[in-house]
């Protein structure tokens, strides 16, 4: 579960009703909404939200670590709250659905040295392409 609102809550996050708004939105497992996404779902439940705090709550979520931006080939950018246990995603290429998921392997480690090409690595994403059990439905 990723408890993005316990973790803001821990940090000590100034929490405004339109601020807790936007990290509701955002809470939960297997998150990835667009800012356009999020900015829906805020004013549905609280209408008065303006378009700008929703931007800024979700920069600033971005810069504290608590939310990352996952960015899908010729998709908008996404929001994913799982920000703090490693892992993949499961794109449906039809519906662009996404999981999060944790293969077995650790796809940094298993870069050999010779393909680094005397880089420093730091960072590796794999995206798991498919179609999910809807879209897969006759
Ligand atoms: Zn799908
Ligand atoms: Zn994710």
């Amino acid at each position: 579960m990723s408890d993005l609102l316990q973790r803001l809550r821990g940090r000590g996050w100034r929490m405004t009703a339109q601020r807790r708004v936007v990290a509701e939105v955002l809470n939960g497992d297997h998150v990835h909404l667009t800012a356009d996404e999020v900015l829906a779902r805020a004013t549905a439940r609280l209408p008065e939200i303006s378009r700008a705090t929703v931007y800024n709550t979700l920069g600033e979520l971005v810069s504290l670590g608590e939310v990352v931006e996952v960015t899908a080939h010729g998709r908008a950018k996404r929001y994913d709250p799982n920000a703090h246990r490693p892992h993949q995603h499961l794109v449906c290429s039809d519906c662009g659905t996404i999981r999060d998921v944790h293969p077995g392997g650790d796809p940094l480690a298993d870069l050999p040295d010779s393909e680094r090409f005397g880089y420093t690595v730091s960072e590796a994403e794999v995206t798991y392409r498919g179609r999910c059990p809807d879209c897969a439905r006759p």
